[in-house]
């Protein structure tokens, strides 16, 4: 029997101000998936990414996660909209790593990491912190647990905020643009990391500009324009040959 998937979006439609930003997103993503979405700015990426941990709400159709329904319980046969401390239990399933580190400047680099194990999930503090070491070592940054941000260079804070998404033991993790605001030469350093929570099997959702990390890391790659998903399929089919005018118009600016 085919497994459900991890996450599956339906028929997600979004309005700002009555203008129509996602117009009936489907996507599936099962566990283990990397899935990298692409789309020239104002398509709708970051939008569908904050809808899927309920940072927005949808106007219509459905989101779930992991078998739950995000925002929503089914009681007594009908659907009921989750009170906001459900909402926060559900969302702290799920790792987001922003465009923008959005680290605490005030806390080291451990405490940074060790902050929402203990805050929210009612861990041990020996608990989280041989878990934050483990998890610092896996992206490089053991040699900084004591720093603060400020003494980090973008690439070390985003390895950081890495870090620290997966503190909370996600089981999906959403990257938004996670090397947009890093200078190039700090790039491959993170691309590096997530490759390999890739291969370790984490299911990642992706939205980059780095075609290079589609190429190599994504099992699947979907192409949105204007709040729908024009194209999808393997990387090769979707970058080397693909098939919708839009999707060709927007890779040959990466050529
Ligand atoms: P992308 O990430 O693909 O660049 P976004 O999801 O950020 O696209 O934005 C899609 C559209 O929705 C854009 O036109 C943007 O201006 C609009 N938008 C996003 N967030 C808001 C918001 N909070 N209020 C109003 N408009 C928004
Ligand atoms: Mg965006």
């Amino acid at each position: 029997m085919d497994q459900a998937p991890l996450v599956r979006a339906r028929n997600v439609h979004k309005a700002f101000h009555h203008v129509e930003v996602l117009k009936g997103i489907d996507l599936d993503v099962k566990a283990g998936e990397v899935v990298v979405i692409l789309g020239p700015s104002g398509s709708g990426k970051s939008t569908f990414l904050r809808c899927i941990n309920r940072l927005e709400t949808i106007d219509k159709g459905s989101i779930f996660v992991d078998g739950e329904q995000i925002g929503y319980q089914l009681r007594n046969g009908k659907l009921q909209p989750l009170s906001n401390r459900a909402i926060a239990t559900q969302r702290s399933k799920i790792g987001m790593v922003f465009q923008q580190f959005n680290l605490y400047p005030h806390m080291t680099v451990l405490q940074n990491v060790i902050e929402a194990p203990i805050g929210v999930h009612g861990r041990s503090r020996d608990e989280a912190i041989t878990e934050a070491r483990e998890l610092l070592a896996k992206v490089g940054m053991s040699h900084k647990v004591n720093a603060y941000p400020r003494q980090l260079s973008g690439g070390q804070q985003q390895r950081v905020a890495i870090a620290r998404a997966l503190a909370i033991r996600p089981t999906l993790m959403l990257f938004d643009e996670p090397t947009s605001a890093l200078d190039p030469e700090l790039v491959g350093e993170v691309l590096t990391t997530m490759r390999s929570l890739a291969d370790q099997g984490l299911t990642m959702i992706v939205v980059t500009h780095e075609i290079g990390f589609a190429r190599e890391a994504a099992d699947r790659v979907v192409f949105m324009d204007g709040g729908r998903v024009v194209e999808e399929g393997s990387p090769e089919a979707v970058l080397e040959n693909p098939r919708h005018p839009r999707t060709r118009s927007f890779l040959s600016r990466f050529i």
